[in-house]
């Protein structure tokens, strides 16, 4: 079958190449240009419900572990491969809160401001959404060993599907740049963990490397397969809004990854008939790993219909090469100051109308303080997207009657050692230390009352 009839297909971004490749292969760059590929669906041949709601009826079959999946109860729309690959630990059963008291805190309309929480992943962070779909890719092609380069929840991610599926799994860290919880996962869940002398950037490039030379199945956002099962975040965003667009999505920009992804979906539920309008988007990076910021609202980068203008790219590039600059955020999640799918973000900004900010860890760590103390919790990294909201109110971008969903990326628990400091500390102006107390009733009630 030739590439262009098969169901999904494999195409290069690059608008003078966009060579094409059959799903079966494991190459996670064009061969013959080196650029980013995209998953490509001849959706005639697939049976695409007719309204999004439709996909409300997997609910009553939800004993159905394909069902069940907040990822693969909305197959259609990534049906790159057969049922009999696909390996689901129950992902996806994530909620979108709407989040009254925040919201009010903000200075925006009570209803408006919408939290989804995708710490509520088996592992803990939205990257298990893209792990069920990069590992039944990996099943399908008969990988046997895989590996990652991680801030923290990727290999954590990775490391619990490899067990799940019998892969041998190798994930390469940053030294001294991890969260506690993100390590203690990997560990936990049998990865053979290497801790490199270098920032996430180092470690990126020697993980390429390292599959090229000993072909183990890759599992970074530069993996298309990954952002096809990040997609369906917004679909549960909308789902859960009563099959209904918000008028922005905010999401941390670290790697790119879900900005791309989410783009990609909003493109192609567009061009079915799907929805009517797109969202706009706003990805927020900490200020101390801004190059999207920079890029976008500094040099004026753009997809420019995929003719990026590659030498401003380059040029930034040698610059930190030649500064020896490494990103710093206490966000570790985004602590990424080469994102691997730039380009692909820079799409998704034009097809959402997107805008990109940076936010500093003061900042970060009161937003994330906030969400905690309006009942929810999230790691720091995810905390960018409401200290972005608090931002973009401000400059009056955004207005508060305007319906917002912020993307909560991970758990709490990931990263407990930024929140204990946080409020042992008094590092900001939620901080909420315990209080100690000599062990004596009277002076205990004394306390409380
Ligand atoms: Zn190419």
């Amino acid at each position: 079958m030739s590439k262009l009839t098969a169901v999904a297909y494999q195409e290069c971004i690059n608008p003078n190449c966009r060579a094409q490749f059959d799903c079966a292969q494991s190459i996670f760059k064009c061969p013959k240009c080196g650029e980013l590929l995209d998953i490509k669906y001849n959706w005639d041949k697939i049976a695409v419900p007719k309204k999004l709601s439709d996909f409300a009826a997997r609910w009553s079959s939800r004993n159905k572990p394909l069902d069940y999946s907040g990822v693969w109860r909305f197959r259609e729309m990534i049906n790159f491969c057969d049922d009999k690959y696909k390996v689901t630990i129950g992902e996806g059963q994530t909620v979108l809160q709407q989040n009254c008291g925040l919201a009010e805190q903000l200075g925006m309309k009570p209803d408006c401001l919408f939290l989804q929480y995708e710490g509520l992943n088996p592992s803990g962070s939205f990257k298990d959404n893209g792990m069920t779909a990069a590992f039944s890719h990996a099943k399908m092609v008969g990988a046997k060993s895989s590996a990652c380069a991680s801030t923290g929840n990727t290999s954590a991610s990775v490391a619990l599907y490899a067990a799940m599926c019998g892969l041998k799994c190798v994930v390469f860290i940053g030294s001294g740049r991890i969260a506690f919880g993100k390590l203690s996962q990997a560990m936990d869940y049998g990865a053979h963990t290497i801790q490199i002398q270098g920032d996430f950037d180092d470690c990126m490039k020697q993980v390429q490397d390292v599959c090229t030379e000993l072909g183990l199945y890759l599992l970074n956002s530069l993996n298309p397969f990954r952002l096809e099962g990040q997609k369906t975040i917004m679909y549960r965003i909308i789902e859960q809004m009563g099959w209904e667009i918000p008028d922005w999505i905010i999401v941390p920009g670290g790697n790119l990854g879900n900005s791309s992804a989410f783009g990609k979906a909003f493109a192609e539920l567009k061009e079915l008939g799907l929805i009517k309008k797109v969202p706009r988007m706003a990805i927020i990076n900490a200020a101390g790993a801004n190059t999207l910021t920079d890029m976008v609202n500094n040099k004026k980068l753009t997809w420019n219909g995929g003719n990026v203008n590659q030498a401003v790219i380059d040029a930034y590039y040698a610059d930190l090469t030649a500064r020896k600059y490494s990103p710093h955020t206490c966000a570790s999640a985004i602590e990424i100051s080469r994102p691997v799918n730039l380009k692909k973000c820079l799409r998704a900004l034009e097809v959402t109308n997107g805008i990109v900010r940076a936010v500093d860890d003061a900042k970060i760590c009161d937003a994330k303080a906030l969400v905690g103390k309006y009942g929810f919790g999230c790691e720091p990294a995810s905390a960018a997207s409401v200290a972005g909201l608090e931002l973009l109110l401000a400059e009056g971008v955004i207005g508060k009657n305007e319906r917002v969903a912020c993307v909560l990326t991970g758990h709490t628990l990931k990263d407990p050692n930024v929140t204990v400091n946080y409020h042992k500390e008094k590092q900001g102006k939620w901080s909420n230390p315990p209080v100690e107390c000599p062990n004596d009733l009277a002076k205990i009630i004394e306390l409380i009352k």
